[in-house]
């Protein structure tokens, strides 16, 4: 999709402002001003909320938008949670009805799943919950291969909570739910994940995905993950696996230079295959679970899961 239809007239960081000073303009009411003034001609989604996913894709993915603190930004997320959270989750099913995809986080079928990712990865987000592929996957190997829904008390520590999954886990019977994340208002508490102020083997269950390629110093993350973890429990601790062997670079700070070496401009590396090595260094026991695998095709298709995905379970 193209938002403006004579690109070529802007430079590239024009580019990425572009597209929020639009999204500005359009919720102020504005957009006619603005298109005159810029002179372009716009072409936009009808549906909102694809069209916020479409611009929070293009604004996180670039060096402009890692400065953080954009207030525009901030002011787009504060209004796309807001028009999320009004519009109740049978309505969200209703309209996005159909029989082509299964979310079984929400247990809703749908048409089809939206599109999402820096680089944009079709039928990924569940459009009544919100779920990715690996939240759909995880759940599904939670209900199939964990004792996590057998009735028993556990104590649950989930970080940077996926909101999808932490509505989900909070409402499993016996599961004292735990949620942490570095900034505000994300999580039940606010915690850094290589400082964590639980005593030694405080939970029977972790659950920690796509966070460790956000810390400059996962191996102290993993090691406070095996300490609070019981010795009879277990952890899964997901990153997204892109190479051979792990690449990292502490001198590679600049966000945009991120951007360019580790693929996101928040990521400070790329895991390899090794990352098992990493996680054993810590003192975990690792099972590589190819569950997904185990999915028929049409299974892993309904659901939009990756066969190949694994699931690194660690026990103390
Ligand atoms: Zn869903």
């Amino acid at each position: 999709m193209s938002i403006f239809g004579n690109k070529e007239k802007f430079s590239e960081a024009e580019r990425q402002t572009v597209p929020i000073l639009l999204l500005t303009a359009r919720n102020l009411g504005y957009t006619p001003i603005v298109k005159q003034y810029l002179e372009i001609d716009i072409i936009m989604e009808s549906d909102l909320l694809s069209l916020w996913d479409y611009l929070l894709t293009i604004a996180c993915s670039t060096a402009f938008i890692s400065q953080r603190e954009n207030p525009v930004i901030r002011l787009m997320k504060l209004l796309r949670s807001i028009a999320w959270r009004i519009i109740p989750t049978p309505v969200r099913r209703l309209l996005n009805r159909g029989s082509a995809r299964f979310c079984p986080v929400c247990e809703s079928w749908v048409a089809r799943f939206r599109p999402f990712g820096v680089q944009s990865r079709p039928n990924a987000k569940c459009p009544v919950c919100s779920s990715l592929e690996r939240d759909r996957l995880i759940w599904l190997f939670f209900r199939q291969k964990t004792d996590l829904f057998d009735g028993r008390p556990k104590r649950l520590l989930h970080v940077a909570p996926e909101p999808q999954l932490s509505r989900r886990l909070k409402r499993v019977p016996g599961v004292d739910y735990v949620s942490i994340d570095l900034a505000w208002g994300k999580a039940m508490m606010r915690a850094n994940v290589t400082d964590l102020l639980f005593p030694q083997d405080s939970f029977d269950v972790v659950y920690c995905s796509h966070v460790l390629e956000h810390i400059p110093n996962d191996r102290k993350a993993i090691a406070e993950l095996y300490r609070v973890l019981k010795p009879d429990g277990w952890a899964i601790l997901q990153v997204p696996i892109k190479s051979k062997t792990t690449l990292e670079d502490s001198s590679v700070t600049d966000p945009a230079e991120r951007q360019r070496v580790f693929g996101q401009w928040d990521h400070v590396r790329i895991y390899g295959e090794d990352y098992v090595d990493r996680l054993k260094g810590a003192g975990f026991k690792v099972t590589v679970e190819l569950f997904a695998k185990e999915l028929s095709e049409e299974a892993a298709k309904e659901i939009a899961i990756s066969r190949s995905e694994r699931i690194y379970l660690c026990r103390k």
